[in-house]
């Protein structure tokens, strides 16, 4: 049993051992840890930050949405059972199947939900399966979730070293209050959303961009008179929320949306261009300039915008908003074209609203014992800006994760493992890999 791992000039302590290590505690790899462990896995489960959630909580991204094709759920498993648990408790909100589509009175009564199919060009969009939840919600439910299934959850763990050992890994080093600690694990999964493990290890990858944004929530707004005047007004709205937007410098075009918490509203904006995710000095700046712009729109909202004379600022956002840094170039790439002409693959593990994801892109090249899960998985840039939403990197985790505990239960490496019977498992336990390319697979 080895105690220490050997690094140049000390020794690094072994704090766990597990069967997969997951590595990010967000949407992807917590669906990664409790699939794997759900599945006869031990799991070590690493996050660098205090709570589990990554952009769904500290990054407070608060919709989900890209699950629906038109009446179709496409994005189920893990990701239907986080938006149940969340439903229990009061903290997740989605229009019933009766009140979507194109009726101009679900437009009044949802969109300021955000509940709205964007990728429809129809104005208005078509009210859809999209849920609006709460970030301490989501703590919650992960806590629990990760809890029942067994999982070794260690927070306020940041991934620093890939332990690769002939071409295979073999853990990972992390560094923390307690120093420098090694976790030890025969399949690691990276899912820190900017392939921080994979690109350690070597993997090819690509190191591109997008826009970055400082998530905040407000506080004190009447939703209801701030809607009235948007539907009775429009007119004298759009010329008041169009300065809005002006001084907050870019957002989508509803920039709050309401949340489960009365009067308070999730604001996914400002929109900076330019930074790059993984330097220090951009993440700084784009804290220093999302904060100058969002006290400056407050100020604004206040004075101008019905409803919001006697809002605040809540809580802006601890995990800043980064979309996009790193891309694997893994088995398979991912183009935009497979995701607008819905290209079904044979070996396709998991959907997105109508696209379809190949477990060849969860694999590095040339690394054994490697997935990646999540918005780094391996697709071109203008791929991954169209389907990297919260449900599909979670129907990615819950795929690489069930696919670490087949390995392991079959006795082969991860890249070898029988996608039918990949696909088979994640249908019997609640996911859609896609149902029909797995039948022509099957047969
Ligand atoms: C501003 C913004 C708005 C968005 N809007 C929407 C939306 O409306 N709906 C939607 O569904 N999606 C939206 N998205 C996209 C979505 O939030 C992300 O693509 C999704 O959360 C990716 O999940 P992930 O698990 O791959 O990565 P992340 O959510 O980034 O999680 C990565 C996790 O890894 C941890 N981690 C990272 N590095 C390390 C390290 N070195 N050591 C240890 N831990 C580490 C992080 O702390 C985090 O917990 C938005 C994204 C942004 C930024």
């Amino acid at each position: 049993m080895t105690d220490f791992v050997d690094e140049p000039g000390r020794r690094v302590p072994v704090a766990a051992r597990a069967d997969v290590v997951v590595v990010g505690g967000g949407p992807a790899g917590f669906s990664a840890a409790v699939a794997a462990a759900r599945n006869g896995a031990s799991v070590c489960l690493l996050e660098r930050y205090p709570y589990l959630g990554g952009l769904a909580s500290g990054g407070m991204v608060l919709v989900l949405d890209d699950m629906c094709a038109g009446a179709e759920i496409s994005v189920r498993g893990l990701c239907e059972e986080m938006i149940e648990r969340l439903r229990r408790y009061g903290l997740a909100v989605y229009p019933p199947e009766p009140e979507r589509g194109h009726d101009p009175a679900m437009w009044r009564k949802w969109s300021r939900w955000g509940l709205f199919d964007f990728n429809v060009r129809t104005r208005p969009h078509p009210i859809c399966y999209a849920a609006s939840f709460d970030p301490d919600g989501w703590k919650r439910v992960s806590d629990e979730m990760v809890q029942e299934a067994g999982v070794q959850l260690r927070l306020h763990s940041w991934f620093s070293h890939a332990l690769v050992r002939d071409g295979a890994m073999a853990g990972v080093v992390v560094d923390g209050k307690a120093g420098r600690q090694a976790i030890l694990g025969g399949i690691v999964i990276d899912a820190t959303g900017d392939l921080d493990v994979a690109a350690d290890a070597g993997a090819a990858h690509v190191h591109a961009g997008y826009m970055v944004t400082t998530v905040f929530r407000l506080g004190g707004v009447d939703t209801d008179a701030a809607e009235r005047f948007q539907f009775e007004h429009p007119a004298e709205f759009e010329a008041i929320d169009k300065e809005a937007r002006r001084i907050i410098g870019g957002s989508w075009d509803y920039w709050w949306l309401k949340t489960p918490l009365p009067g308070v509203v999730w604001c996914n904006c400002p929109h900076m261009t330019g930074l790059d995710g993984l330097r220090i000095e951009d993440l700084t700046e784009a804290e220093f300039e999302g904060r100058r712009r969002i006290h400056a729109m407050v100020e604004y909202a206040r004075a101008k915008i019905p409803g919001f004379a006697h809002c605040h600022i809540v809580d802006i956002a601890p995990q800043t908003g980064v979309r996009q840094t790193r891309l694997l170039e893994g088995e398979y790439v991912v183009t935009k074209e497979d995701v607008a002409g819905r290209v079904r693959f044979p070996d396709s593990i998991a959907r997105g609203r109508d696209y379809y994801t190949p477990y060849r892109a969860l694999l590095p090249r040339g690394i054994e014992g490697l997935l990646v899960a999540g918005r780094h998985y391996s697709a071109t840039p203008p791929a991954q800006k169209v389907s990297r939403e919260i449900p599909p990197c979670m129907a990615m985790g819950e795929a690489a994760g069930t696919a670490a505990a087949l390995a392991l239960a079959s006795g082969v490496a991860v890249r070898n493992v029988d996608v039918g019977a990949l696909q088979r498992r994640l249908r019997a336990q609640g996911a859609d890999p896609g149902a029909e390319v797995a039948l022509v697979a099957a047969q």
